[in-house]
């Protein structure tokens, strides 16, 4: 990119490139705001270049691969002029009326920007976790639970979220075991109350995953008892990962607001944040859908948006 690009005061700058990102890109473009998109330089695409099969974003009826669908959302932004550069933000300054995005190689300046980071779901860290992600290893029982069925499924983690992922899966799973560290749940009374009643949902208390067992595919755990320290073979071929989730919004306390957990406070239905010119969509906002589609959505909106906003400046 040369100086000259740099200097310009943009229309748009969009930071994150999953299907939030590439859809405020898409629909930025069109509207002929020549959005500047900064994809990341490691997950350009997002969260769904880790996966293999989606088979519940609109308009495929056979189903698509992750990459192939970011794929898709990428070209079809640039094809409409957006310009994607394969780099990390590492700082903003988005106060004033024109906005500051550095990166290690440049700042660029723009009146508006869309921020869709996405968020992280948190990993146990073992050997075999990414490998057999989309293989067995998952961390979205709507996304993949319909993979499982018939199958026996096992879930980690005590909060409610890992209750609700487990309860959701025993529509599918021949049976689901639910992995507890403790020996008590961290959900509330009431989850805790619908996991006891479940007859097809076991509970493992005290235990946790040793290892990630299968060749292609997963074929069983290998779990520790963190009381005796006593290890046994669980023969579950899925495993569906429930221990939390980060937004990625590291780039912005001090500047736009975040809730409790730091994600994006949004003033729905609107996509704007406590600052003018500044949108957030995605899962760095939403902690609750968490949905390809949804994030394609909100970045829609964001568009929109900020679309509407420079209008008004002019
Ligand atoms: P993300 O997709 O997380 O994209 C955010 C992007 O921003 C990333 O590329 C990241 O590199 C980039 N970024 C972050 N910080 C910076 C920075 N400082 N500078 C530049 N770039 C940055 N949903 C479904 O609907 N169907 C499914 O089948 C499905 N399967 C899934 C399987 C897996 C394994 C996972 C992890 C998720 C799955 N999901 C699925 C959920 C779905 O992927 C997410 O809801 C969706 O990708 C969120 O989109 P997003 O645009 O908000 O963020």
């Amino acid at each position: 990119m040369s100086d000259t690009v740099r200097d310009v005061v943009r229309d748009v700058i969009v930071i994150g490139s999953g299907p939030s990102g590439y859809t405020a890109a898409l629909y930025t473009a069109r509207a002929n705001l020549k959005p500047l998109v900064f994809e990341g330089s490691v997950t350009a695409g997002g969260a769904l270049m880790n996966t293999t099969e989606v088979e519940n974003f609109p308009g495929f009826r056979d189903g698509i691969m992750g990459p192939a669908l970011m794929d898709e959302m990428r070209a079809q932004a640039e094809r409409f002029g957006a310009e994607l550069v394969a780099d990390d933000v590492v700082e903003v300054d988005l106060t004033g009326d024109v906005k500051v995005v550095k990166t290690a190689d440049g700042t660029f300046h723009a009146r508006a920007v869309i921020l869709a980071m996405g968020s992280g779901y948190r990993k146990l860290g073992l050997p075999r976790e990414e490998e057999l992600s989309g293989r067995g290893v998952s961390w979205c029982a709507t996304c993949d639970g319909f993979f499982f069925r018939d199958q026996h499924i096992a879930v980690v983690g005590g909060g409610d979220s890992a209750i609700e992922e487990a309860t959701f899966l025993t529509r599918f799973g021949s049976k689901v075991s639910l992995i507890v560290r403790r020996d008590e749940l961290r959900a509330s009374k009431i989850m805790q109350e619908r996991a006891f009643a479940d007859p097809k949902l076991e509970i493992i208390w005290n235990s946790v995953v040793e290892e990630i067992n299968g060749a292609d595919r997963l074929e069983s755990l290998t779990l520790k008892d963190t009381v005796t320290g006593e290890t046994s073979n669980l023969p579950a071929t899925g495993l569906f990962i429930a221990i939390g989730h980060d937004p990625r919004s590291e780039l912005l306390p001090g500047q736009v607001d975040l809730d409790e957990n730091g994600y994006v406070i949004a003033s729905h239905p609107s996509t704007g944040t406590n600052l003018p010119g500044v949108f957030a969509a995605g899962d760095l906002v939403d902690h609750h859908y968490r949905q390809a589609i949804t994030a394609a959505g909100t970045g829609c909106a964001a568009a929109l948006d900020a679309e509407r906003y420079l209008a008004e400046l002019d």
